[in-house]
């Protein structure tokens, strides 16, 4: 279990992942989503398709498949 210091008093007893599979090469990225060697959601379609950026609500963004409509 890493140790990591606690950034704010909401997040204590928080339950934290940790990441396999290897980071993404900001020289060389991967094709595709550039996360899905690392993202432990990765499906065939993040590896095949670019994720669009999307903005579902007011001053949120994302550029994931599996992106949740209403952040
Ligand atoms: S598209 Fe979303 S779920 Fe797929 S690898 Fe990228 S961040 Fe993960």
């Amino acid at each position: 279990m890493p140790v990591v210091p606690v950034r704010h008093p909401r997040d204590r007893g928080r339950d934290w992942i940790v990441l396999a599979g290897d980071p993404p090469s900001p020289v060389d990225p991967p094709a595709s989503c550039r996360f899905h060697t690392h993202c432990p959601l990765a499906a065939d379609v993040c590896r095949e398709r670019t994720p669009t950026l999307d903005t579902p609500a007011e001053g949120h963004a994302a550029a994931c498949h599996f992106a949740p409509a209403n952040i």
